[in-house]
This record gives C-alpha cells, structure tokens and sequence, in this order.
C-alpha cells in the first residue's frame, strides 16, 4: 500500500508539469503544412519569442532540444579556431564549451564554482587582458538548474562594457525564460537561447534561439555554419525553410497554448509566482538546514536561482529520500547532477506550478526526512505557509482589491 495514487507532483527542473490545456492541444490530427494555419501558427509562436525574449531581432525554432539551440548559436556565428570564454556556475555553461570545442572552437574557462554565481570583475579583468581581441564570445547561463544558481546577466553585462570588450554576449536561457526577467535588448545579450520544456510548460523537443545585429553579422562571416542549423537557410522563402523540413507541428501547438496561458496570465504576474514559491521553497530549506544534514548548495542568498533549489545532503543518500518521495508519496524530486551527483537533491518550482502544489511537495520532502530519519529543524511547512499568508493577499492586492471579493477569475487556459 502507498500514498501515491492520485494526480503525480513532478518537481523536477525539466521536463516540467504540462498543463492539460496543452496536452489537449495537441491531441488533434497532424495539418497541411505548406499553406493553411501552421503558417500563421509559426508566425505568432516566432513572434510571441521575441516578445518572451524582449527583443527587435531574429528568432528560430529548432525541432531539437536545448543542446541543439546550443549547436544553433555557436554555429551561426563562430568560426573554426576562434576563442570562446565560458562562464562558468555548474554544469551547464562548461557542457556548451565541451559542445564548442568538438565543432572547432577553443575555449578557456574562468575559474568557477557550484556554489557562487559568475563574478562580474573577474570577467571585467580577464577581457581586458584580451588587449588582441582573441574572445569573440562570451557564454554563460541565467540559471544553472545543477547547481540553482542565477546569475546576474546585466551585472556581466556592464563587465564587458567595461572592459571595452566586443566580443558576443551569449545567454542560455533555457531554465529562466518566463521565469524570471529577461531582457534581450535592454540587457545588450547578442545571442539567446531557450528550450521548451521548462518555464515553456511544453513537451521537449524544440528550442529557440534569438539573434540580434551582432550576432546576424558575425553570422555574415562564421565557417562553422552547416545546413540544418543555418539561419539564412531558414529565413529561405518557404515555410518548409523555417524548420529546414516537416515542421514539429504538434509541439508548436502544444507551445502555441503555453504562450497564451503565459500572456494571458501576464509576464510580471508569472514572474511573481515563480518568486513567491520560490521563497516558500527556501523558507523550508532553511528551517530544515538547521537540522545539519541539509544545506543549501548555493552560498549567497541573492544568488538562489527562482525557478529550482538544489539541496546538499550529508550523511545520506539522495537516491533514499528521493525513492521515498516517487514510490510511497507521489512526489518526483531532482537527483543531483554534474559534481553533485549523489550529493544533491533538487526541487523545481517552475513552469505550471501553483501554491498547492509547491506545498504539497514540500510536505512530502519534510516528511520523507521525518520518516527515514534524516536530521532537520521543525516547522519548515509552516514557514512556507507563513510566507504564503504573508505574500500571496498583497499580491492579489496589487492585481486589484476586487479580486478578492468578485467571482472567481478564470485561470489562463480555462
Ligand atoms: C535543461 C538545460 C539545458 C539542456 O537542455 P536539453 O533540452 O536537455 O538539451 C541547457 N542549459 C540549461 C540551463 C538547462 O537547464
């Protein structure tokens, strides 16, 4: 007998929960797709990108995952030999660079840690080292969803600015977008790339990239360039060129109805969600940590990522409580990945994710801990609760007072 039965919570960092409304979507017979509504659907999806991105430039879809808007952005853009700087914060940032050097390019890494965001200065001083110019790309990641840190993409920003470096500013996006704030443009990002299946709340399988000014004309000149990927081949005059082949039509109607969920909700209400629940999770953590068998892996406070919480564990295998949690309670925990492997446990809170269901998984974390005997502090539900009581009513305020009183409002997608 367990307690599992019943709608699965999946906390992991990606794939994320699916919305019904989106699986409904694409449970519809595959369309024409050299004329009729796929036309239409592309052209909305690429523009909706860039407003999700906040850009003016290109955007592309990929029949691919996030390692494939990767190749995308490296390819389109570099040549064989050139130097990239890869910034990293985990696993993620240093991956792309492994991607970069089998397709040619060299790549130095700065000096980095799971446990402390990417530094600003130390990127400042390495540029402005590089007085010939050799970096012609600078990679990092918004967040790292091994180690849960976000990084502070505006701050690097002004380190490259102030090192008078012009090299390309190269933003994986893949577990912030419609997360957090992301400001293409305003932030002077000169690559971006995202996947589908984390804040995005579709099934994996495509990934997106968006180019700016900078980034289209080193794309005039990169070697690297091959067919599949090759932005100019997609920008060809048929619809067929967009996916370079069949389009993954399913998956854009899939996408088409998370991004009217997500706009109807509003991009600053989902962000806010995202921060409040958040903050529920981290309230829990630390009441927990002070048991002296939890901690959190990332250090600074202001560096805990808003869209996952990765957790150390001393003393005790991950694997357990995480077993636990799936087979008896009906709770799908994050392992720990890349160097915190079996070290680790992680909780997503991002994409279609609501204050029941952030409650429910962490009153099955506190209590799997309470069952296999793994030391924590009391109260950390109560924590989250009280940080809920605390911040949902001036929310619903902000949104309008009448909120509270009227009828319901319909959720995005009803
Ligand atoms: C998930 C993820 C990736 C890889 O995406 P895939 O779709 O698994 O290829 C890359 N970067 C970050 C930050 C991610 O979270």
């Amino acid at each position: 007998m367990t307690l599992r039965n019943g709608r699965e919570f999946l906390a992991i960092p990606g794939p994320t929960t699916v919305p019904d409304e989106v699986l409904q979507a694409m449970h519809r017979p595959a369309i024409e797709i050299y004329s009729g509504t796929l036309l239409d659907t592309t052209m909305r999806c690429l523009d909706d990108l860039r407003g999700i991105f906040a850009t003016e430039g290109r955007t592309y879809i990929y029949a691919a995952n996030g390692h494939g808007a990767w190749e995308a952005a490296l390819s389109n853009t570099l040549s064989r030999g050139e130097k990239v700087l890869v910034l990293g914060s985990g696993l993620f940032a240093p991956a792309w660079g492994e991607m970069a050097a089998m397709q040619g390019i060299v790549v130095e890494e700065l000096p980095a840690s799971y446990r402390h965001a990417v530094d600003p200065a130390a990127v400042e001083e390495r540029l402005r080292a590089d007085t010939a110019g050799e970096i012609k790309a600078v990679l990092v990641v918004q967040v790292d969803t091994a180690s849960s840190i976000v990084n502070d993409i505006p701050a690097i920003r002004r380190a490259i600015d102030a090192a008078g470096h012009g090299a390309l500013f190269m933003v994986d996006a893949i577990a912030s977008l419609a997360t957090m704030p992301f400001e293409m443009d305003g932030w002077g990002i000169d690559v971006a790339v995202s996947g589908c299946q984390k804040g995005l709340m579709t099934p994996p399988g495509l990934s997106f990239v968006a180019a700016g000014k900078r980034a289209l004309e080193a794309h005039e000149k990169a070697d690297l360039r091959t067919f599949y990927w090759d932005w100019t081949q997609r920008e060809g005059p048929r619809h067929y060129n967009k996916y370079c082949g069949t389009p993954p039509e399913h998956l854009l109607f899939g996408l088409r109805k998370a991004m009217d969920m997500l706009l109807e909700e509003g991009l600053p209400a989902v962000f806010e969600r995202h921060r409040i629940l958040a903050e529920a999770t981290r309230r829990a953590v630390a009441v927990w940590a002070e048991g002296g068998a939890l901690a959190f892996n990332v250090l600074e406070p202001r560096a805990r990522a808003n869209s996952v919480t990765t957790i150390r564990l001393e003393g005790h295998e991950p694997a357990e409580l995480i077993g636990y949690a799936d087979k008896m309670l009906g709770v799908v925990l994050g392992i720990g990945i890349g160097d915190l492997t079996g070290q680790a446990f992680r909780i997503a809170h991002m994409g279609h994710v609501n204050a029941p269901m952030m409650l429910g998984t962490l009153a099955i974390v506190e209590s799997s801990l309470a069952t296999l005997g793994i030391a924590h502090g009391k109260g950390g539900i109560q924590a989250a609760v009280d940080w809920i009581a605390e911040a949902a009513p001036a929310t619903v305020q902000a949104a309008g007072a009448e909120t509270l009183a009227g009828p319901r409002a319909a959720a995005p997608g009803e």
